[in-house]
């Protein structure tokens, strides 16, 4: 195990935004994990789990306690006699590196999840998705150890409340820590995966067709390469955490109030999509881009990506303080444009711990947002 004083987190993070750790440990293996949690027990410290930062935003001054890393990273692949696979991946484990080997192994389950970043542990953590999949569909059970006692624990489908980029683990008290999570995967369906990407939206799999896992997973890479979806250093427009908003999920009624005026005023229809509860998701992008701001708005340090209208990215040297004063101004104007509520998708690390972003509310776009003016159409 390696430990760290006062160790910058930015450089941990895909927005390389935030303040130091008061400790930051790298563990190498489980029993590394559970001898840093005792450390920090023991010191009286709050313990945050870090994989690979990619939907973390670090407060400026940084986490007052333990940060750890689990850096073990193992992964094993188990052919069934059903012709499926189960695969073991430790929490520290490059989630894509793993979705590549399926791919070549021309398996399917997690193939619309390619060039998503982070760890095995964060991603089921959010229960990441694209194109129609989600990492919950295939998931079988997951190892973690349970911060009252320090034991090992099993965790199943029933125990993980899997919603839309919701876990039971993502909330501030979790008392799990991920140390491996087992998916069953199962022979590549060429037709189920291109009629998933038309279903949403994905066009150009459902005409080019690929036949292979391979195929589609360089079709899906190269469509987030050409929406800066894919993190990479050398490119801002990446250096973010993906979506910063979920795309809100409304009521029928509601749905329809502003289809009805996106008709009237754009001449086409608003994007949407049914859920399964008869519900609608709308597309927070389109919101953004409704209210007022195009693809590279500039906002201090921070900005839109050039890309895409939902990713917020650290354009330049933006501190933390700046991409909350962003993502306010976009939750408060896409309220007051729509009566819309976003919420932010990312997980906020203070001094103290997680916490909510502090004013992105309605009450708070009511009070404060006496200068925009409404646009009647969609109220
Ligand atoms: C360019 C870009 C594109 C993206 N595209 C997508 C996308 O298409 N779809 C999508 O869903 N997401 C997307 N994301 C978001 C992000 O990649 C995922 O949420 C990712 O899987 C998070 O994993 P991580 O290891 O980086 O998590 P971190 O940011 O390190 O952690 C996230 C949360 O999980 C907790 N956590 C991490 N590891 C563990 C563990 N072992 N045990 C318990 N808790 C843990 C942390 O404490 C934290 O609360 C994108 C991000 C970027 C930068």
């Amino acid at each position: 195990m390696k430990i760290y004083d006062n160790e910058p987190l930015a450089p941990h993070t895909t927005m390389a935004i935030g303040g130091k750790a008061k400790k930051y440990v790298e563990a190498e293996s489980v029993q590394d994990l559970i001898d840093a949690l005792a450390l920090a027990h023991g010191e009286s410290m709050p313990i945050f789990i870090l994989g690979a930062g990619s939907n973390t935003l670090i407060h400026d001054n940084g986490f007052e306690g333990y940060v750890i890393h689990p850096a073990f990273k193992q992964v094993e692949w188990t052919p069934q006699t059903d012709g499926t696979m189960l695969v073991r991946i430790d929490a520290g484990a490059n989630f894509d590196d793993v979705v590549a080997e399926s791919c070549q192994r021309n398996l399917g389950g997690i193939e619309s999840l390619s060039g998503i970043p982070g760890s095995a542990g964060g991603s089921l953590v959010q229960n990441i998705g694209a194109y129609g999949q989600e990492i919950s569909e295939c998931f079988v059970s997951a190892q973690a150890v349970h911060l009252d006692d320090l034991s090992m624990i099993e965790l199943h489908p029933h125990n993980m409340a899997f919603a839309y980029r919701q876990t039971a683990l993502k909330v501030a008290d979790n008392p799990f820590i991920v140390t491996s999570i087992t998916l069953r995967l199962s022979p590549f369906d060429a037709d189920a995966a291109a009629s998933r990407c038309e279903k949403h939206g994905f066009k150009r799999m459902a005409l080019t067709k690929p036949k292979t896992a391979s195929d589609f997973r360089k079709i899906v890479l190269e469509t987030r390469k050409s929406k800066a979806m894919c993190y990479d250093k050398n490119d801002y427009n990446t250096h973010g955490v993906g979506s910063f908003f979920v795309n809100p999920i409304v009521s029928g009624v509601d749905a329809q109030r502003l289809n009805a005026a996106s008709i009237i005023k754009n001449h086409k229809p608003m994007p949407s999509f049914p859920t399964e509860d008869g519900k609608t998701k709308l597309s927070a992008a389109w919101l953004i881009e409704q209210a007022g701001y195009n693809k590279g708005y500039c906002f201090k340090g921070a900005s839109l990506s050039e890309y895409h209208c939902l990713a917020i990215v650290n354009r330049q040297n933006a501190t933390c303080e700046e991409i909350i004063d962003f993502a306010k101004d976009i939750a408060k104007r896409v309220y007051l444009q729509f009566r819309i509520q976003l919420h932010p998708e990312v997980v906020y690390l203070t001094p103290q711990g997680i916490e909510p972003i502090p004013g992105i509310s309605p009450e708070e776009a009511e009070v404060t947002g006496a200068p925009l003016r409404p646009n009647p159409l969609f109220l």
